[in-house]
């Protein structure tokens, strides 16, 4: 229990929609809650911010973040003002990589109420998180385009035959270190070990394909498993996993992925859940400065009309709460969060409901027993 200090950033679409939601869920759990305090420095980092400073953010900017305690992030885009690869790296990929919040981890806790595609078992019974590599991987930039007489064009041609015939190849290259592997997978097992769960780590991964990067990363996730005898482990290759995750979702605990197996797999996470707008993120920086933010994106095309989903964003919130030692408050929101959508009575239109984004946020601050 204590005061926190959480940097907010609303950022573009429906962000300071659904940060406004998981706001007010805040301050009300401070109001029901002894000794809960919080204090929110509100940053205006975004797309407008952009058009009139022509940066994301100010030269001290990750500095400014960096002085509270985590990172309450809507989403970040605006695609026909200011290209994503812009408004995207300078600000949630840059926090990422400055803070290094490598573990981007999407806990899938499905609730009753909320749209359930399958038929095999009941949203009660699933409870596993998604830990994705978030720093490396097929998304670390590295690569390029080639033309014939680059030296990388004729080297390429003799190992892919297509090569020849083209007038351009271009390659995205992996990065696995071992530092990068070996953190993931060991904040895959104690998340394992802290979890009351099964006690169970699946690696996600594809060595048969990917001869030199999954192989390494089969490794170090076997040396990482050596020191938890406690907890069980097991290899999937990804496309096998993707099926499971549909058949028997119920028999996972943690499951370990690289960064662009994990980011397929977990909107496999978010249909289970009933959406993107009812499923949470964070990226974690073991002991460091976190940021939670909910794996949905600005949706251009319902923004600025009130009928988000904030829950993504409030579940998104309990995460925060979580990392920040208040399990209780934490799991306080989690239980209002579900009366309301067990209840079936004010729920936005993705969930088949007509309330707005706003009504969710006062249904939840009700079922907290605080006042709107
Ligand atoms: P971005 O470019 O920022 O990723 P996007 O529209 O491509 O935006 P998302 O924001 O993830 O991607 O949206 C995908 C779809 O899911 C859209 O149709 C959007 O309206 C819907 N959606 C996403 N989040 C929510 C939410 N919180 N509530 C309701 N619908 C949502």
């Amino acid at each position: 229990m204590g005061r926190h200090c959480i940097a907010v950033i609303g950022g573009d679409g429906i962000g300071p929609e659904v940060v406004a939601e998981g706001l007010k869920c805040l301050r009300a759990l401070s109001a029901v809650e002894e000794e809960l305090e919080f204090e929110f420095r509100e940053f205006p980092f975004n797309c407008q911010y952009y058009l009139e400073h022509g940066r994301m953010m100010p030269p001290d900017g990750l500095e400014q973040l960096g002085a509270c305690e985590a990172i309450y992030l809507g989403g970040i885009g605006s695609p026909g003002e200011v290209p994503d690869e812009i408004s995207l790296r300078e600000t949630v990929l840059a926090i990422r990589f400055h803070f290094q919040q490598y573990a981007n981890v999407r806990p899938c806790r499905p609730l009753a109420g909320a749209a359930f595609p399958l038929t095999t078992c009941r949203p009660e019974e699933i409870d596993f998180v998604v830990v994705r590599e978030a720093t490396e991987g097929l998304y670390a930039g590295i690569g390029g385009r080639y033309h014939p007489g680059d030296a990388k064009f004729d080297e390429l041609a003799a190992r892919v035959p297509a090569v020849r015939s083209s007038r351009e190849v271009a390659v995205q290259a992996g990065v696995y270190t071992e530092t990068g592997i070996r953190r993931v997978c060991r904040y895959a097992f104690e998340l394992a070990r802290r979890r009351q769960g099964r006690k169970l780590v699946t690696n996600c991964t594809k060595t048969n394909a990917m001869n030199y990067g999954m192989v390494f990363w089969d490794e170090i996730f076997t040396e990482v498993a050596a020191d938890y005898p406690d907890i069980e482990h097991e290899r999937r290759y990804v496309d096998a996993l993707a099926m499971q995750m549909v058949l028997d979702p119920t028999r996972y605990d943690v499951i370990v992925a690289p960064n662009l197996f994990g980011d397929i797999i977990t909107d496999i996470t978010a249909a289970l859940q009933g959406g993107l707008g009812m499923a949470p993120g964070a990226n974690i920086a073991p002991g460091g400065i976190s940021m939670f933010e909910p794996p949905h994106g600005t949706a251009p095309d319902i923004a600025g009309r009130g009928t988000a989903n904030p829950l993504a964003a409030i579940l998104t919130a309990e995460l925060m709460l979580r990392e920040l030692g208040e399990a209780h408050a934490a799991e306080r929101l989690h239980d209002a969060v579900a009366k309301v959508v067990e209840a079936r009575q004010v729920r936005t239109p993705d969930l088949g409901g007509s309330a707005s984004c706003g009504e969710v946020g006062d249904a939840v601050v009700a079922a907290l027993g605080g006042l709107v």
